[in-house]
C-alpha cells in the first residue's frame, strides 16, 4: 500500500457545465498524483498535489531520446452515482510490460491502481455525467536524469493526469473512413509497437497527415517487412467480420495489446462467435469485400470504446462496408461494454472497480 499524502488545491477551477462541450484531452482537473523513482530508493513520496506545471532540465533524458511510457484509462460516473473503472489492473499490467522493453523500472499493479483510484476519487466531481461522457485517465513515466548520454535513466516521475472528455462522436456511432498506409510502417517486430510509448505515436503522424490530406480519419497499418498484412489503427486495434466469424491480427509483437481487443474477444466468444486471431492480408480483405463476405469492420480502444468502420481506402479500391452504416455486432459490443463501464448492465466478468467508499 503506497501511503499518499494529499495536498488539496486552495483555488479550485471552474468546472465544466452539464451540456458544454469537453471535446477530448484539453480540460484538466484540479489535481494529480506524482511519484518519484531514484535508484537504490526505488518508488518513493507518493502524492497528490494540486495540478501544475513541472520543471526539468532542459538535459532531461526524456528530452533527447524519448524514454517515456503512458497509459490510458477512463472513469465513469454511473447512474448509481457510483464511480468505476474499468479493467485499472490491464492496464498496470500493460505499463509493466511497456517499462520492461524500454528499461523503466517495474511499477507494482496494486501501487498503480491504487494511485489512480486515489486521484480520481480526489477528483470525482469532476467526471461529467451527460451521455457518453467519462473523465480520461492518462498515467505516464518520463526519465528525468540530467544526461546527454544514451543510457536508462536513474531517475523518473510518475504521474497521473485527468481530462473531463465529451462524447467521442456527437452524433452516436458515426462509421468512419480508413486509409491503409503501405508507404510509411508504424513498426516492426524487435521493435517497440506492442509498447505503449511517445515514439511510436512520432512515427506515425506523416502518414496520419497524409490520411487527413486524402479525406481519412485515420491510418490502418500494415506489417512492417512486407506491407501485406493488417495491423492497427492510429490507437484502436481492429477487427473484421468476414463470413460470420470475427477475425483480428494476432498479437505478433508489432500491435499493441488492447484491453478493449481483449474485452471484444472474450465477449464475442461468449455470444457464440468464432473468433480468429490471425494474419489477414489487405487482400484477402478485398477478396471478402469482392464475394459479399466483409460484414462489418470497426476499430478497438478506450477513447472510443468501438468505431464502426464504413470505408476502407486501399491503394487503388476503395471498400465500402456495410452500405456504409454501423453493424448489428459493432452496435450490440459498443452498447454492452460501455453499460458495464458505466454500471448500467451487470459486471459478470468482474471488470468494473468502484472507486472510493
Ligand atoms: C492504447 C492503444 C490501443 C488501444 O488499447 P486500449 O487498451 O483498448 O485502449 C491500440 N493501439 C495503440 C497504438 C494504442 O496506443
Amino acid at each position: 500500500m503506497l501511503d499518499i499524502k494529499i495536498q488539496r488545491t486552495e483555488t479550485p477551477k471552474a468546472k465544466p457545465a452539464p451540456g458544454q462541450k469537453l471535446g477530448f484531452g484539453k480540460i484538466f482537473t484540479d489535481h494529480m498524483f506524482v511519484m518519484n523513482y531514484t535508484e537504490g530508493k526505488g518508488w518513493h513520496d507518493p502524492r497528490i498535489e494540486p495540478f501544475h506545471n513541472i520543471s526539468l532540465s532542459p538535459a532531461a533524458m526524456v528530452y533527447h531520446y524519448g524514454q517515456e511510457m503512458f497509459e490510458g484509462l477512463k472513469a465513469y460516473k454511473g447512474p448509481d452515482g457510483n464511480v468505476y473503472l474499468f479493467r485499472p489492473d490491464m492496464n498496470a499490467k500493460r505499463t509493466n510490460s511497456t517499462n520492461d522493453r524500454l528499461v523503466i523500472p517495474q511499477l507494482p499493479v496494486e501501487d498503480f491502481v491504487q494511485a489512480v483510484s486515489a486521484v480520481v476519487d480526489v477528483d470525482r466531481d469532476w467526471i461529467p455525467s451527460d451521455p457518453g461522457t467519462s473523465l480520461y485517465i492518462r498515467p505516464f513515466i518520463i526519465a528525468t536524469d540530467e544526461f546527454l548520454g544514451v543510457a536508462p535513466s536513474k531517475t523518473y516521475l510518475f504521474m497521473v493526469i485527468l481530462s473531463p472528455s465529451g462524447a467521442y462522436y456527437e452524433s452516436g456511432l458515426a462509421p468512419v473512413g480508413i486509409w491503409i498506409e503501405d508507404e510509411y510502417v508504424r513498426a516492426v517486430r524487435g521493435g517497440i509497437g506492442f509498447a505503449k510509448t511517445g515514439g511510436n505515436y512520432a512515427a506515425s503522424l506523416i502518414a496520419q497527415q497524409k490520411a487527413h490530406d486524402a479525406g481519412y480519419s485515420q491510418v490502418l497499418w500494415l506489417d512492417g517487412v512486407e506491407r501485406k498484412y493488417i495491423e492497427e489503427v492510429g490507437a484502436m486495434n481492429i477487427f473484421f467480420k468476414i463470413a460470420g466469424k470475427v477475425v483480428t491480427p494476432s498479437l505478433n509483437g508489432s500491435i499493441l495489446p488492447g484491453i478493449t481487443r481483449n474485452s471484444t474477444i472474450q465477449l464475442c466468444k461468449d455470444w457464440g462467435y468464432e473468433v480468429e486471431e490471425r494474419k489477414i492480408s489487405a487482400e484477402e480483405l478485398l477478396e471478402a469485400q469482392k464475394n459479399g463476405t466483409l460484414e462489418e469492420c470497426f476499430g478497438t480502444g478506450t477513447a472510443a470504446v468501438i468505431s464502426p468502420v464504413g470505408k476502407l481506402r486501399y491503394q487503388d479500391d476503395v471498400m465500402t462496408i456495410n452500405g456504409g452504416n454501423i453493424g448489428p455486432l459493432s452496435q450490440k459490443l459498443y452498447d454492452t461494454i460501455t453499460g458495464i463501464q458505466t454500471g448500467i448492465l451487470p459486471d459478470e466478468k468482474g471488470w468494473r472497480v468502484k472507486v472510493g467508499g
